[in-house]
């Protein structure tokens, strides 16, 4: 159940979840610059607490103090020395998200997801094994990156900025399967919070007319396609998309991409022993990272519950990359972080979830306000 499309039948949900009816949730009572004042507070100078928003009525931030944010926080996690964050999002309606904030020196970059749960079920992902519950709002994918700035700024991770510097759309779902509330969001985190479009990464596992429609708007974001494997046999096998967009398309679709945003793309590979790590493999993807001059992702592959698949050995991802280099492609071995919460890659899913509605859990672990 989406919105409805607005007009007089669209009921206001009890939580914010589009900066337009900020306005409408601060009530008819109040002069119409409330809802810039709020606004502020939760995008450009953003407070964790309502009773932080000093410029507003202590009665309004009452009021407001339940409803501010579109979720409950149900977890947060801290790892890897404090500089990686996990935090669990329960909506009202029961379904459940995660974001995790890694902090890089000079870069926060926050991983956010695009839907509660995954339809795309590729074998070694996490996300994909447990099924999938709905696609997010864009205020609530907005939401994740408010929220993480206001937490940041009173909790910032061990040496990086005190807020969120890089988005990348690689946290539960797939951002192409929902694209609309997608597009909304990038403009939102552009329009209202400020960040530039070319520090946000769009990942996917190769819906083919998102990328174009990708390519076709306005803002200069960049591409990350998860490729895994270079031949349609092994690929069908562990991206079951491609079986409708095979390799041939999603390249196309990738080139025409490139042609149109002049940025260069990323390509994912996840490094699955014995699987997709081999000599051959390797050549194939060089192919195909050469033609779309596009730089590659290696990241040895992190356990998820479903399946019994392993990692590569460091040796082997050392071979495989080199093999990428000797053929001239720029090639990256991507660290791993927040594998003890399982925040890592892959790993993000929905404990106790089994994401087939079952109704909500309402475990207020954390409550925000107050
Ligand atoms: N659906 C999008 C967005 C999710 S991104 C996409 O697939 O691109 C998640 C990234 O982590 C992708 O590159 C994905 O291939 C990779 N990944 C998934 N499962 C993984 C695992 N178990 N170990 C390591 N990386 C994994």
């Amino acid at each position: 159940m989406g919105p409805s499309p607005g007009g007089t039948e669209q009921v206001l949900s009890p939580y914010l979840v589009h900066p337009d009816e900020l306005t409408q949730l601060v009530g008819a009572g109040e002069p119409a610059f409330r809802g810039r004042q709020l606004r502020e507070w939760l995008y450009s100078n953003p407070v964790l607490h309502t009773r932080d928003m000093t410029n507003l009525p202590i009665g309004l931030r009452r009021a407001l103090a339940d409803r501010l944010w579109p979720f409950e926080v149900e977890q947060h996690q801290v790892a890897d020395r404090r500089a990686t964050y996990k935090w669990l999002f329960r909506m009202p309606d029961g379904a459940a998200i995660e974001a995790v904030a890694m902090g890089y020196g000079r870069r926060t970059t926050l991983c956010v997801s695009s839907q509660a749960g995954c339809a795309l079920a590729c074998t070694f992902c996490a996300t994909g094994q447990f099924g999938f519950e709905r696609h997010l709002q864009a205020g609530e994918i907005l939401a994740q990156l408010a929220y993480a700035n206001a937490f940041l700024r009173s909790r910032p991770l061990r040496s990086a900025p005190p807020k969120v510097t890089n988005v990348v759309f690689m946290g539960m779902g797939e951002p192409l399967a929902n694209y609309p509330r997608l597009r909304e969001a990038i403009r939102l985190m552009v329009e209202e919070v400020g960040m530039s479009a070319r520090s946000l990464t769009v990942s996917t596992v190769g819906v083919v007319p998102g990328i174009r429609r990708l390519a076709d708007d306005p803002w200069p974001v960049k591409l990350a396609v998860s490729l895994h494997a270079s031949d349609d046999d092994l690929r069908s096998r562990l991206v079951p998309l491609n079986r409708r967009y095979p390799l041939a398309e999603v390249e196309k679709a990738a080139a025409y991409f490139f042609r149109k945003k002049r940025r260069r793309i990323s390509l994912e590979w996840t490094m699955i022993r014995d699987v997709n790590d081999d000599l051959s493999q390797a050549e194939g993807l060089a192919a195909i990272a050469r033609r779309l001059r596009a730089h590659v992702n290696l990241i040895a592959l992190n356990p998820t519950p479903l399946s019994a698949d392993r990692p590569s050995t460091s040796e082997v991802i050392r071979r495989f990359a080199a093999t990428l280099r000797s053929r001239g492609v720029n090639v990256t071995v991507r660290d791993t972080r927040g594998t003890q919460i399982d925040a890592a890659c892959g790993q993000l899913r929905v404990e106790g979830s089994s994401g087939k509605g079952e109704g909500p859990a309402r475990r207020r672990v954390l409550k925000l306000t107050r």
